[in-house]
Protein backbone atom coordinates (compact mmCIF):
# COMPACT_ATOMS: atom_id res chain seq x y z
CA UNK A 1 0.00 0.00 0.00
CA UNK A 2 1.15 3.27 -1.15
CA UNK A 3 0.84 6.45 0.80
CA UNK A 4 0.11 9.44 -1.31
CA UNK A 5 1.38 12.70 -0.61
CA UNK A 6 -1.41 14.65 2.15
CA UNK A 7 -4.20 11.78 1.82
CA UNK A 8 -3.35 9.34 4.19
CA UNK A 9 -1.41 8.47 7.36
CA UNK A 10 -1.65 12.75 8.21
CA UNK A 11 2.12 13.81 9.53
CA UNK A 12 4.01 11.55 6.81
CA UNK A 13 4.77 12.82 3.40
CA UNK A 14 6.34 11.22 0.19
CA UNK A 15 8.31 13.06 -2.72
CA UNK A 16 11.26 14.87 -3.53
CA UNK A 17 12.16 16.81 -0.68
CA UNK A 18 12.02 14.03 1.89
CA UNK A 19 15.09 11.91 1.76
CA UNK A 20 13.84 9.64 4.56
CA UNK A 21 10.75 7.40 5.73
CA UNK A 22 11.04 5.99 8.66
CA UNK A 23 14.45 6.68 9.08
CA UNK A 24 15.19 4.62 6.17
CA UNK A 25 17.12 6.51 3.48
CA UNK A 26 15.42 6.77 -0.08
CA UNK A 27 17.77 5.23 -2.81
CA UNK A 28 18.64 7.80 -5.17
CA UNK A 29 18.24 6.59 -9.09
CA UNK A 30 20.96 7.54 -11.73
CA UNK A 31 19.34 10.68 -12.42
CA UNK A 32 18.52 11.46 -8.98
CA UNK A 33 15.06 10.96 -8.93
CA UNK A 34 13.91 9.24 -6.25
CA UNK A 35 13.07 5.88 -6.69
CA UNK A 36 10.12 3.46 -5.01
CA UNK A 37 11.04 2.13 -0.86
CA UNK A 38 9.22 -0.86 -0.05
CA UNK A 39 8.96 -1.63 3.19
CA UNK A 40 7.08 -4.47 5.48
CA UNK A 41 5.90 -3.72 8.55
CA UNK A 42 5.59 -6.80 11.08
CA UNK A 43 3.48 -7.10 13.98
CA UNK A 44 5.41 -9.63 16.23
CA UNK A 45 5.08 -10.96 20.01
CA UNK A 46 7.58 -9.75 22.08
CA UNK A 47 7.78 -13.30 23.54
CA UNK A 48 8.75 -14.06 20.00
CA UNK A 49 11.07 -11.24 18.96
CA UNK A 50 13.06 -11.45 22.45
CA UNK A 51 13.60 -15.12 21.73
CA UNK A 52 15.01 -14.71 18.21
CA UNK A 53 15.68 -11.05 16.94
CA UNK A 54 17.74 -8.51 17.71
CA UNK A 55 17.27 -6.56 20.85
CA UNK A 56 16.67 -3.26 20.39
CA UNK A 57 14.57 -3.88 17.42
CA UNK A 58 11.18 -1.90 16.53
CA UNK A 59 8.69 -0.46 18.78
CA UNK A 60 6.58 -2.45 21.45
CA UNK A 61 2.82 -1.36 21.27
CA UNK A 62 2.49 -3.35 24.21
CA UNK A 63 3.20 -6.80 23.83
CA UNK A 64 3.46 -6.62 20.68
CA UNK A 65 6.69 -5.49 18.40
CA UNK A 66 6.65 -3.20 15.70
CA UNK A 67 9.13 -4.13 13.12
CA UNK A 68 9.57 -1.89 9.91
CA UNK A 69 12.09 -3.28 7.52
CA UNK A 70 13.37 -2.42 3.93
CA UNK A 71 11.90 -5.21 1.88
CA UNK A 72 15.75 -5.71 0.55
CA UNK A 73 16.82 -6.19 4.42
CA UNK A 74 18.34 -9.38 5.17
CA UNK A 75 16.44 -9.79 8.38
CA UNK A 76 13.64 -10.50 6.34
CA UNK A 77 15.18 -13.76 5.45
CA UNK A 78 15.45 -14.53 9.05
CA UNK A 79 12.03 -13.68 9.71
CA UNK A 80 10.37 -16.08 6.71
CA UNK A 81 12.52 -18.98 8.23
CA UNK A 82 11.19 -18.34 11.87
CA UNK A 83 7.39 -18.20 10.59
CA UNK A 84 8.46 -21.64 8.18
CA UNK A 85 10.06 -22.91 11.55
CA UNK A 86 6.30 -21.83 14.06
CA UNK A 87 4.29 -22.87 11.20
CA UNK A 88 5.44 -26.54 10.96
CA UNK A 89 4.66 -26.30 14.98
CA UNK A 90 1.10 -24.66 14.23
CA UNK A 91 2.34 -21.76 15.72
CA UNK A 92 2.54 -18.06 13.84
CA UNK A 93 5.80 -16.08 14.68
CA UNK A 94 4.45 -13.09 13.03
CA UNK A 95 0.59 -12.00 13.66
CA UNK A 96 0.12 -9.44 11.27
CA UNK A 97 1.83 -7.64 8.12
CA UNK A 98 1.67 -4.43 6.14
CA UNK A 99 3.56 -3.79 2.72
CA UNK A 100 4.05 -0.10 1.99
CA UNK A 101 5.78 1.79 -1.08
CA UNK A 102 6.76 4.92 -1.47
CA UNK A 103 7.05 6.69 -5.10
CA UNK A 104 8.55 10.24 -5.50
CA UNK A 105 6.12 12.65 -7.05
CA UNK A 106 8.40 12.13 -10.68
CA UNK A 107 7.55 8.74 -10.66
CA UNK A 108 3.97 9.15 -9.82
CA UNK A 109 4.16 11.92 -12.73
CA UNK A 110 5.69 9.97 -15.46
CA UNK A 111 3.77 6.18 -14.86
CA UNK A 112 1.70 5.07 -17.85
CA UNK A 113 -0.63 3.74 -15.69
CA UNK A 114 -1.34 4.11 -11.96
CA UNK A 115 -2.97 1.37 -9.91
CA UNK A 116 -4.90 2.85 -7.13
CA UNK A 117 -7.72 1.37 -4.20
CA UNK A 118 -10.06 3.15 -2.09
CA UNK A 119 -8.03 3.53 1.73
CA UNK A 120 -11.50 3.39 4.08
CA UNK A 121 -13.41 0.69 4.26
CA UNK A 122 -16.76 0.67 5.98
CA UNK A 123 -19.90 -2.05 6.85
CA UNK A 124 -22.33 -2.64 6.24
CA UNK A 125 -21.96 -4.46 3.14
CA UNK A 126 -24.47 -3.60 0.43
CA UNK A 127 -25.63 -7.33 0.64
CA UNK A 128 -26.60 -6.68 4.49
CA UNK A 129 -28.90 -3.10 3.43
CA UNK A 130 -31.02 -5.29 0.77
CA UNK A 131 -28.30 -5.09 -2.37
CA UNK A 132 -28.68 -8.47 -4.56
CA UNK A 133 -26.66 -10.76 -6.35
CA UNK A 134 -27.24 -13.16 -9.09
CA UNK A 135 -24.80 -16.05 -7.85
CA UNK A 136 -25.95 -18.46 -10.58
CA UNK A 137 -22.96 -18.08 -12.43
CA UNK A 138 -20.59 -17.65 -9.58
CA UNK A 139 -17.07 -20.27 -9.55
CA UNK A 140 -17.71 -22.38 -6.98
CA UNK A 141 -13.99 -23.71 -6.45
CA UNK A 142 -13.27 -24.52 -3.12
CA UNK A 143 -9.91 -22.70 -1.67
CA UNK A 144 -10.37 -24.17 1.53
CA UNK A 145 -12.76 -25.50 3.89
CA UNK A 146 -12.58 -25.75 7.56
CA UNK A 147 -15.66 -28.74 9.05
CA UNK A 148 -17.80 -27.69 11.56
CA UNK A 149 -16.41 -27.58 15.14
CA UNK A 150 -17.71 -27.41 18.80
CA UNK A 151 -15.41 -25.19 21.34
CA UNK A 152 -16.98 -25.87 25.12
CA UNK A 153 -20.34 -26.99 23.88
CA UNK A 154 -20.66 -24.25 21.52
CA UNK A 155 -20.84 -24.85 17.33
CA UNK A 156 -18.56 -23.21 15.21
CA UNK A 157 -20.60 -23.47 11.61
CA UNK A 158 -18.17 -24.92 8.65
CA UNK A 159 -16.74 -21.87 7.06
CA UNK A 160 -15.67 -22.18 3.22
CA UNK A 161 -13.23 -19.95 1.10
CA UNK A 162 -14.46 -20.21 -2.44
CA UNK A 163 -13.94 -18.36 -5.35
CA UNK A 164 -16.77 -16.92 -6.10
CA UNK A 165 -15.78 -14.85 -9.67
CA UNK A 166 -19.03 -14.02 -11.94
CA UNK A 167 -21.69 -13.39 -9.30
CA UNK A 168 -23.66 -10.16 -10.69
CA UNK A 169 -24.91 -7.43 -8.73
CA UNK A 170 -28.71 -7.30 -10.11
CA UNK A 171 -29.96 -4.21 -7.67
CA UNK A 172 -28.62 -0.70 -7.23
CA UNK A 173 -26.18 -0.61 -4.24
CA UNK A 174 -28.28 -0.19 -0.89
CA UNK A 175 -25.91 1.19 1.89
CA UNK A 176 -27.02 3.18 4.91
CA UNK A 177 -25.86 6.34 4.26
CA UNK A 178 -25.08 7.32 8.16
CA UNK A 179 -22.45 4.59 7.76
CA UNK A 180 -20.33 5.64 4.44
CA UNK A 181 -17.05 7.29 5.74
CA UNK A 182 -17.35 11.28 5.43
CA UNK A 183 -14.39 13.59 4.20
CA UNK A 184 -13.42 11.11 1.23
CA UNK A 185 -13.79 11.38 -2.00
CA UNK A 186 -13.37 7.22 -2.86
CA UNK A 187 -14.34 4.89 -0.18
CA UNK A 188 -15.40 0.90 -0.52
CA UNK A 189 -17.56 -1.74 1.45
CA UNK A 190 -15.80 -4.62 2.99
CA UNK A 191 -17.43 -6.55 -0.12
CA UNK A 192 -15.41 -4.16 -1.95
CA UNK A 193 -18.09 -1.97 -3.55
CA UNK A 194 -16.52 1.56 -4.18
CA UNK A 195 -18.72 4.51 -3.29
CA UNK A 196 -18.13 7.82 -4.84
CA UNK A 197 -18.28 11.29 -3.92
CA UNK A 198 -20.71 13.23 -6.34
CA UNK A 199 -17.36 15.42 -6.78
CA UNK A 200 -15.69 12.67 -8.84
CA UNK A 201 -18.94 12.40 -10.78
CA UNK A 202 -18.28 16.01 -11.45
CA UNK A 203 -15.12 15.37 -12.08
CA UNK A 204 -14.95 12.27 -14.70
CA UNK A 205 -17.93 14.83 -16.64
CA UNK A 206 -16.16 18.14 -17.10
CA UNK A 207 -13.47 16.46 -18.22
CA UNK A 208 -14.82 13.59 -20.07
CA UNK A 209 -13.09 10.85 -18.42
CA UNK A 210 -13.59 7.60 -19.89
CA UNK A 211 -14.42 4.11 -18.44
CA UNK A 212 -16.52 4.91 -15.34
CA UNK A 213 -20.30 4.71 -14.60
CA UNK A 214 -21.60 5.90 -11.57
CA UNK A 215 -25.14 4.58 -10.71
CA UNK A 216 -27.63 6.08 -7.50
CA UNK A 217 -26.70 4.26 -4.05
CA UNK A 218 -29.92 4.22 -2.74
CA UNK A 219 -30.24 4.78 1.31
CA UNK A 220 -31.74 2.44 3.36
CA UNK A 221 -31.60 5.12 5.75
CA UNK A 222 -33.74 7.07 3.87
CA UNK A 223 -36.91 4.83 2.55
CA UNK A 224 -34.48 3.88 -0.43
CA UNK A 225 -34.22 7.31 -1.90
CA UNK A 226 -31.01 7.90 -4.19
CA UNK A 227 -28.24 9.72 -2.94
CA UNK A 228 -27.34 13.28 -3.53
CA UNK A 229 -24.07 12.81 -1.94
CA UNK A 230 -22.42 9.67 -2.95
CA UNK A 231 -22.40 7.37 -6.16
CA UNK A 232 -21.38 3.73 -6.61
CA UNK A 233 -18.82 4.10 -9.38
CA UNK A 234 -18.90 0.45 -12.16
CA UNK A 235 -15.90 0.47 -14.58
CA UNK A 236 -16.88 -0.55 -17.50
CA UNK A 237 -14.79 -1.71 -20.94
CA UNK A 238 -13.18 -4.45 -21.45
CA UNK A 239 -10.75 -5.54 -18.42
CA UNK A 240 -6.72 -5.83 -18.71
CA UNK A 241 -4.80 -9.05 -18.52
CA UNK A 242 -2.90 -9.08 -15.28
CA UNK A 243 0.83 -10.30 -15.87
CA UNK A 244 1.82 -13.29 -13.92
CA UNK A 245 4.58 -11.78 -12.40
CA UNK A 246 2.48 -10.11 -10.13
CA UNK A 247 2.49 -11.85 -6.83
CA UNK A 248 -0.57 -12.42 -4.68
CA UNK A 249 -1.20 -15.21 -1.33
CA UNK A 250 -1.65 -15.04 2.31
CA UNK A 251 1.30 -13.35 2.94
CA UNK A 252 4.51 -11.83 2.73
CA UNK A 253 6.27 -15.11 2.41
CA UNK A 254 3.27 -17.35 0.30
CA UNK A 255 4.99 -18.90 -2.48
CA UNK A 256 1.83 -20.89 -2.61
CA UNK A 257 0.18 -18.38 -3.84
CA UNK A 258 -3.31 -19.09 -1.31
CA UNK A 259 -5.92 -18.30 -2.94
CA UNK A 260 -5.37 -18.54 -6.03
CA UNK A 261 -8.73 -20.58 -8.38
CA UNK A 262 -6.78 -22.85 -11.31
CA UNK A 263 -9.81 -21.52 -13.48
CA UNK A 264 -7.74 -18.12 -13.71
CA UNK A 265 -10.03 -16.21 -12.03
CA UNK A 266 -8.14 -15.26 -9.05
CA UNK A 267 -4.36 -14.89 -8.35
CA UNK A 268 -4.69 -15.40 -4.45
CA UNK A 269 -5.39 -13.53 -1.34
CA UNK A 270 -4.03 -10.10 -1.03
CA UNK A 271 -1.69 -8.01 -3.61
CA UNK A 272 2.10 -9.09 -2.60
CA UNK A 273 3.97 -7.25 -5.26
CA UNK A 274 3.45 -4.31 -7.75
CA UNK A 275 0.86 -4.61 -10.31
CA UNK A 276 1.96 -5.44 -14.11
CA UNK A 277 -0.55 -5.90 -16.50
CA UNK A 278 0.22 -7.04 -20.26
CA UNK A 279 0.47 -3.91 -22.92
CA UNK A 280 -1.63 -5.65 -25.47
CA UNK A 281 -5.05 -4.14 -26.06
CA UNK A 282 -5.10 -1.78 -23.08
CA UNK A 283 -8.27 0.30 -24.11
CA UNK A 284 -7.60 4.02 -23.93
CA UNK A 285 -10.14 4.02 -20.93
CA UNK A 286 -9.05 6.58 -18.47
CA UNK A 287 -9.98 4.26 -15.20
CA UNK A 288 -9.75 0.22 -16.28
CA UNK A 289 -10.36 -2.95 -14.10
CA UNK A 290 -7.96 -6.35 -14.23
CA UNK A 291 -10.00 -9.21 -15.43
CA UNK A 292 -8.24 -11.50 -12.98
CA UNK A 293 -8.93 -10.98 -8.98
CA UNK A 294 -7.66 -10.72 -5.92
CA UNK A 295 -9.40 -11.65 -2.24
CA UNK A 296 -12.17 -14.09 -1.58
CA UNK A 297 -15.48 -15.45 -1.72
CA UNK A 298 -16.14 -15.54 2.20
CA UNK A 299 -19.28 -15.02 4.16
CA UNK A 300 -19.87 -11.08 3.34
CA UNK A 301 -16.88 -10.62 1.51
CA UNK A 302 -16.53 -10.84 -2.44
CA UNK A 303 -13.04 -11.16 -5.13
CA UNK A 304 -12.34 -8.01 -6.39
CA UNK A 305 -10.50 -6.51 -9.70
CA UNK A 306 -7.31 -4.23 -9.66
CA UNK A 307 -8.45 -0.58 -10.40
CA UNK A 308 -6.17 1.28 -12.58
CA UNK A 309 -6.45 5.22 -13.87
CA UNK A 310 -4.50 6.61 -16.85
CA UNK A 311 -1.92 9.18 -16.36
CA UNK A 312 -4.75 11.89 -17.52
CA UNK A 313 -7.03 10.17 -14.86
CA UNK A 314 -4.81 10.42 -12.36
CA UNK A 315 -3.75 13.92 -12.90
CA UNK A 316 -7.38 14.91 -12.60
CA UNK A 317 -8.10 13.36 -9.82
CA UNK A 318 -4.62 15.00 -8.17
CA UNK A 319 -5.75 18.55 -9.51
CA UNK A 320 -8.97 18.22 -8.13
CA UNK A 321 -7.86 17.10 -4.55
CA UNK A 322 -9.89 14.02 -4.37
CA UNK A 323 -9.22 12.15 -2.07
CA UNK A 324 -9.12 8.35 0.28
CA UNK A 325 -6.94 6.70 -2.53
CA UNK A 326 -3.85 5.02 -2.39
CA UNK A 327 -1.70 4.85 -4.91
CA UNK A 328 0.59 3.05 -7.02
CA UNK A 329 3.01 2.56 -10.08
CA UNK A 330 1.81 -0.28 -12.30
CA UNK A 331 3.98 -1.81 -14.94
CA UNK A 332 3.42 -2.83 -18.39
CA UNK A 333 5.14 -6.18 -19.84
ZN1 LIG B 1 -12.77 -19.38 -10.02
Amino acid sequence: MAIWEGYSHSGTTTGDHEKSVLGIPFTWGTEGIVTVKETIEFRIPIENARKHLPAGLGVDLGGVLRVTLASEDPLIARIKSLEHHYHAKGKTFVHGWMIRRRYSRDELDQAKLLHVWPQKSFEPAGEECGTAYDESEACDYVISRIPEWEISGYRIPESIDFCGVGAVQVTSLYLDGRRIPRNVDFTRTIAGEIVVSSRVVQVFQELGLTGAEFDPVRLVDRNHEPSQDHYQLNVVGTPVELDSVTRAGSHPFDEDAYGRCPRSHLVGLNLLSEVTVKAAKIPKNDILITRQMVGVRRGLLRPRPLLLFSPCGWRAVKKAKLKGLTVEVAHLS
